[in-house]
């Protein structure tokens, strides 16, 4: 047989943007208009979004790491504080915690969904609760698109008392129990990603949703500087007066970016079903090959493909993929094994799950962009190195 070869010649990533002339007319207008920033495209694109996802806020800022931290900080969470999230995610899920001086703490994973288990979780709250440690913030994350057990998880929230911000990152555009992630039923603040490689981007950004405008009111603010302008003290000050009220950021979105998000965002619903059909088509052409696929799932926003290979044959089969010019990828090293996370005390064998999922872990490429043709190409190259 011969070597599968790549017809595009050029390196497949895990993931890319689509950007389509409609979405550089997006951008040119704005930077023809009066505002590049603090413009009418923030709240367009926030009412959007918060529309689409039925929640009755929108905060959007620079990253969903920035989105992140202003959720962390609204619910209140400071020193001697405890934050939970899962170690199978990208850093910016713990860091947060770590900006408002909280301490970050880790819940195993569930094998089948790789998402933060509920089962750990009610063990470890058990667990903390006659420690006096419960945390003040449980962070899930919605690992490649697949929502998390909310129902469940908000049903520990009430039971233990604790906040939960949902890190939806990879997962705009997926449901939960038929009903949209971002409505934040089981959640006091749900975050989106708009990185290039998330579902839809604008360049940078990022987006908080909320249904309590206390919350919503809070991150409005520390989004720019902890300014606050109230009409009724520029009526008697006057129209120049405005309040710092507390230590806020300068997290904004441009408009350009808004432009660009907007722009994309019209377009969810049709990146959503080319991500659902390639991950179908990978499940048929990958079928017969030594490898553990993921459970099909229509509600899954399918931000990322994972397959698990023998650990043992890992390396091989990744560096395989990048010597074909097939840009696969590990989603993710566990966080708590970072050297910044170790001075804190974690270490191997902490949380087992999320450890031998990672030394498996493989990410194939899966983009709206990615045609037929290159999508045949990586399964055959995937073939030929493990048959
Ligand atoms: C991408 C990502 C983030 C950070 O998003 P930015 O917009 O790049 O700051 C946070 N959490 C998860 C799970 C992510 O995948």
């Amino acid at each position: 047989m011969s070597e599968p070869t790549n017809q595009a010649a050029r390196p497949i990533p895990y993931g890319r943007q689509q950007i389509d002339e409609d979405d550089i007319a997006a951008v040119v207008a704005v930077l023809r208009s009066d505002f590049l920033t603090q413009g009418p495209l923030i709240p367009r694109f926030e009412e959007a979004v918060a529309a689409y996802c039925d929640a009755s806020h929108a905060v959007a800022v620079n990253s969903a790491t920035s989105a992140l931290h202003l959720a962390c900080l609204a619910l209140g969470a400071g020193p001697n504080d405890m934050v939970w999230t899962s170690p199978n995610t990208f850093v910016a899920s713990a860091n947060c915690a770590r900006y408002c001086g909280a301490k970050v703490d880790f819940v195993d994973i569930d094998a089948a969904t790789l998402n933060l288990s509920v089962t750990a979780l009610e063990d470890k709250l058990r667990v903390a609760k006659q420690r006096g440690r419960l945390p003040k913030v449980v962070i899930p994350v919605h690992f490649s698109g697949r929502s998390c057990d909310m129902a469940a998880i908000g049903d520990l929230a009430r039971q233990y008392d604790f906040a939960v911000i949902e890190d939806a990152s990879h997962a705009i555009g997926a449901q939960f129990d038929g009903r949209p992630v971002g409505d934040c039923a089981y959640s006091d603040i749900t975050v989106f990603s708009f990185h290039p490689v998330k579902i839809i981007t604008s360049g940078e950004g990022g987006m908080a949703l909320t249904q309590r405008p206390d919350l919503a009111q809070t991150m409005l603010a520390l989004r720019s500087h902890g300014i606050v302008r109230d009409p009724a003290q520029q009526a008697k000050d006057g129209a120049w007066s405005y309040e710092q009220r507390r230590l806020g950021f300068n997290y904004r979105l441009t408009d350009i970016q808004a432009a660009l998000g907007l722009s994309q965002f019209a377009k969810l619903a049709q990146f959503l079903e080319q991500r659902r059909q390639q991950a179908a088509r990978y499940r048929l052409l990958l079928a017969d090959l030594p490898l553990s696929l993921p459970p099909e799932d229509d509600m899954s926003a399918w931000h990322l493909y994972v397959v698990r290979v023998d650990a043992a044959r890992r390396r091989a089969v990744f560096d395989g993929l990048r010597a074909a010019g097939i840009q696969a990828n590990v989603h993710y090293q566990p966080v708590h094994l970072q050297p910044d996370y170790r001075p804190f005390g974690f270490k191997e064998g902490d949380f087992p799950a999320a450890e031998s999922y990672a030394q498996e872990a493989l990410t194939l490429p899966l983009f709206p962009a990615m045609t037929m043709a290159e999508q045949d190409f990586v399964a055959a190259t995937l073939r030929s190195l493990l048959i």
